[in-house]
């Protein structure tokens, strides 16, 4: 799904303060796991009684009743029944069990964390369903453990393929589906939002949204995250990088991604712009040739307008009257009109960054005298941004699959959470010091 940079609401968003968590323990280390095979949960009281699940398997969950939106941030590490294939569901045939191995924790994740989005979804789709519980996550890989007929017999599956999953269930009848766009399907799922997701030890999925991976061309953790790296490809493919300049404004996950990628396929120069000192920091380490940190303007009255000071070095970098392209890939009204103010004359603005409400342009006939393109980015195309993710992450010429282990996953050290470890405060505090997190089952 489209991911939603955080620079600024890790640290400050209103989500954050004076809520404590929903609470959570750590639950026992898998060899004392046997001694709860009835489903303990691992959340403080539960007010209501634990029903007894047959085959309990650990989630990251939110549920709706008794976190309520508005009071609680966090996800309670519960056990919820295992999915299994369901001889009787004509659906199920198609559809497979992955047993997790590591999922991402994304921006979108971060929404729900802190309650800032996707609220509808989860609510809309969790009564549809008639229950309370979703189990969130939807960065996925994992190894087919269960198989349905047609899976195995129409889509080649076997035991043990090892599968990333794309996050977004189309439904393949739309017009949109129909003519190639199921990017933008009007009938889709997302995983781990609008049906139950990825932080668990098992999901089901149907074999459709599968994306067979070579273990041995590309590192599980790295191989984990396709598909948030997945939203950088469709980003730097929406217009021809090669030979321009580039500036991104919002170094997050999927900037840093974005820049990489950027660089692999022929962007002459890239200028990154983050308040963060850290995302500023890992955006130069992963090939900007130039950062802009920042102050965030707190002026309530204007704060939705183009930062001029910005908007003076990128042209500055630019060595014209602006960088062909702009990338928004923070989702904040002022950024969306630094990268209008700060493209040239006929360049390109691509907006990736993500929140709800309502924007104001700045000088808009600016966009129109200037003659500058917007093109909105939304997921990943099927699966063409998927067979470019494959090859960018196999090719170890460009090296950015040894940066992400490297740089930004800081080869695994504070970046992946075992799910035995997971301790929500704890995660907490690293959602806000890490472009990526990955949890291991
Ligand atoms: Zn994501
Ligand atoms: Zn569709």
């Amino acid at each position: 799904m489209a991911s939603t940079s955080r620079t600024r609401t890790q640290s400050s968003g209103r989500a954050r303060r004076g809520v404590p968590a929903a609470r959570h323990t750590r639950h026992p280390k898998p060899a004392a796991r046997a001694k709860h095979p009835k489903g303990a949960a691992s959340v403080g009281k539960p007010r209501v009684p634990m029903p007894r699940l047959a085959e309990p398997m650990w989630a990251l969950t939110l549920d709706v009743e008794k976190d309520r939106w508005d009071k609680s941030r966090g996800f309670r590490k519960i056990q919820v029944a295992r999915p299994r294939l369901d001889p009787k569901n004509p659906l199920d045939a198609s559809a497979v069990i992955l047993k997790v191995k590591y999922t991402g924790f994304c921006g979108s994740d971060a929404g729900i964390w802190f309650r800032t989005s996707f609220k509808a979804m989860i609510h809309d789709s969790l009564k549809a369903e008639g229950k309370t519980t979703r189990v969130i996550g939807h960065e996925v890989l994992g190894e087919v453990a269960e198989i349905g007929p047609v899976a195995r017999a129409h889509y080649g599956l076997k035991e043990g393929d090892l599968c990333a999953a794309e996050s977004h269930i189309v439904c393949g009848r739309c017009h949109q589906c129909l003519i190639g766009q199921r990017h933008v399907c009007t009938d889709e799922r997302i995983i781990g939002i609008s049906r139950d997701g990825g932080f668990a030890e098992y999901v089901k999925l149907p074999a459709t949204v599968l994306w067979r991976t070579d273990p041995k061309k590309i590192r599980l953790e790295v191989a984990a995250i396709q598909e948030p790296f997945g939203n950088a490809v469709h980003a730097s493919t929406a217009v021809d990088l090669r030979g321009k300049s580039v500036a991104m404004f919002g170094c997050g996950a999927i900037g840093q991604f974005t820049i990489m990628i950027a660089k692999a396929l022929g962007a002459s120069k890239i200028i990154g712009i983050d308040p963060n000192p850290v995302n500023a920091e890992l955006a130069k380490k992963l090939g900007a040739d130039e950062v802009v940190k920042f102050d965030i303007h707190d002026d309530k009255r204007n704060g939705w307008k183009a930062y001029p000071e910005i908007v003076e070095r990128v042209v500055k970098f630019s060595g014209i009257d602006g960088v062909d392209v702009a990338m928004e890939m923070a989702g904040y009204n002022s950024s969306v009109n630094n990268a209008i103010q700060s493209v040239r004359r006929g360049g390109d603005v691509v907006l990736f960054g993500l929140k709800s409400g309502d924007f104001m342009i700045q000088d808009f006939q600016r966009v129109i005298v200037k003659g500058i393109n917007i093109q909105s980015v939304i997921g990943r195309r099927l699966f063409e941004t998927w067979e470019i993710t494959k090859n960018l992450l196999e090719s170890r010429e460009n090296g950015i699959q040894d940066r992400i282990w490297n740089v930004m996953l800081n080869k695994g050290k504070d970046t992946i959470v075992d799910i035995a470890d997971f301790v929500p405060e704890e995660f907490e505090k690293k959602i806000g010091t890490h472009p990526k997190l990955i949890i291991r089952w």
